[in-house]
């Protein structure tokens, strides 16, 4: 998925890079499967990007995975696609279901029915 850059600090290429290949050493820090090797479950060549996890923050309040700007190394994790689609899995869901709802609506209006959204 492309990233808006604006939402993300301006050092986050090398944040990502430090990352994948220093920490985590070009590997899904959660299933292990390599960089740019098929994956060792679905055989799709993985291509390793950095996810937010959305950690508790020190002061006890809760993360959020759409802070970008929340570059704490324990808020970030090294993940294959698999492993990163499903960690966002209910967001992607809930997006989906965002661009149903919409489309369904803007088809109604269209068609001159009933706006029961
Ligand atoms: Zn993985």
């Amino acid at each position: 998925m492309p990233i808006d850059a604006r939402r993300y600090p301006a050092n986050w290429p090398e944040i990502s890079r430090e990352i994948r290949f220093n920490r985590a050493n070009n590997r899904c820090e959660w299933c292990n499967a390599e960089n740019h090797k098929p994956h060792p479950v679905t055989g799709s060549y993985v291509i390793l990007t950095v996810a937010h996890l959305g950690v508790e923050k020190p002061d006890g309040s809760p993360g959020d995975k759409e802070d970008k700007m929340d570059c704490r190394p324990e808020n970030l994790a090294a993940l294959c696609q698999r492993c990163h689609l499903n960690y966002d899995r209910p967001e992607n869901v809930a997006a989906a279901i965002r661009t149903k709802l919409a489309k369904v609506a803007a088809d109604r209006e269209k068609s001159g029915q009933l706006q029961l959204l």
